[in-house]
């Protein structure tokens, strides 16, 4: 059985003779034809050797001549630099949970005991959620694409491989949901993207984790941003500074300049004879206000490309007009309260229902 390729572009052009010319022009191209083989289902296919790309007939498998094998000869050097990577955000998180705990639970405590168990109890659930969320996202796998029959007629049926290619890393048909990690070295399902930070891919098996992992290390650091600059200005020392001006002169801005200017350097000069535990708490506010708005923009982003029912590579490879529907349902579907919604709110969610169709 011979199913004929989709004409590309190139062969395309060659199909309406009109003179002498133009008729050996067309005897050329039909000669150039050749007979290949899909790479899906087995049949043969009569296509042009100018196709680079051309889909069958039968199963619509997709084969892309230029495709083919990178050398993966960096893998073990980027599996290496992931491990370096989970070593260390494992190490800071470490820092950041017994660096808090040494410096700021003296003053939570000297306050009142209630005081101290209400920190305590924050940076429990705070501390193992996001190391949990860290340890889910980084270990699980990112997700494995359903097996399905390929390469020979009588097993694939019509349209059964539509729009899917062949992985020559895998050896495996790809569909247009999945993409090849060269860092993972698999195949992943939805891949949203690959974050060194977790030496993982984000996608669909783990993408979840990820974002629980982002929420809660976002809300941690706010935590640790607050109650370290509380504790920091406990046992910061006395700033010497008397304003040489009354505080009514500061409208001009040349005194406002100068009267900042010289507070900036008593605290400074204060902050010499701070004590190792200040240090530490002024490294922990420091480190925690700015790991937490490069973290608030990774889960912003995140959280929009979910609601737009996208992941980042799917938004990448999209054209401009081919937008998701955007939808609340979408977010609610992805962290699976659809059971809570419908319960509790059943007017929002049966309104939402007739975007499905
Ligand atoms: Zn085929
Ligand atoms: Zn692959
Ligand atoms: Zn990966």
């Amino acid at each position: 059985m011979d199913f004929v390729g989709s004409p590309s572009p190139s062969s395309a052009s060659t199909s309406a003779p009109n003179d002498v010319t133009s008729q050996e022009h067309y005897v050329t191209s039909i000669e150039a034809d050749h007979e290949t083989t899909c790479w899906g289902c087995g049949v043969r296919l009569l296509v042009s050797p100018h196709a680079p790309v051309f889909k069958c007939g039968w199963c619509g498998a997709i084969t892309n001549r230029n495709a083919l094998k990178n050398n993966n000869q960096y893998y073990k050097w980027r599996r290496l630099r992931d491990r370096c990577f989970v070593v260390f955000v494992l190490l800071f998180m470490l820092f950041i949970i017994c660096g808090g705990i040494w410096a700021v639970y003296p003053v939570v405590f000297s306050i009142s005991f209630f005081w101290g168990i209400f920190h305590s109890t924050i940076t429990l659930i705070l501390s193992v959620s996001t190391l949990s969320s860290f340890g889910l996202a980084s270990f699980l796998s990112p997700g494995v694409p359903p097996r399905i029959l390929w390469g020979s007629y009588p097993a694939v049926g019509k349209g059964g491989l539509e729009n899917y290619t062949f992985c020559h890393h895998c050896s495996k048909p790809k569909s247009s949901r999945t993409h090849h990690c060269s860092s993972c070295g698999m195949c992943v399902l939805d891949m949203d993207h690959h974050c060194p930070f977790i030496g993982n891919c984000v996608g669909a098996a783990n993408h979840r984790c990820f974002i629980i992992f982002l929420i809660s290390a976002v809300m941690s650091t706010i935590y640790v941003s607050t109650i370290s600059f509380y504790a920091a200005l406990h046992v910061w020392p006395p700033v010497n500074y008397v304003a040489n001006q009354p505080l009514n002169r500061l409208l001009s801005y040349e005194v406002t300049l100068n009267f900042l200017k010289e507070s900036a350097f008593a605290l400074l000069r204060s902050a010499v004879f701070l004590t190792p535990r200040g240090r530490v708490l002024v490294y922990l506010f420091i480190a925690s206000v700015s790991v937490g708005i490069g973290l608030s923009v990774l889960l912003w982003q995140q959280l929009s490309y979910v609601y737009r029912g996208k992941t980042y590579l799917s938004q990448l490879n999209a054209s401009e007009g081919d937008g998701g529907e955007r939808d609340c349902k979408n977010l609610i579907n992805f962290f699976g309260c659809q059971y809570i919604a419908a319960r509790y709110f059943p007017s929002f969610w049966n309104s939402r229902k007739t975007h499905e169709k």
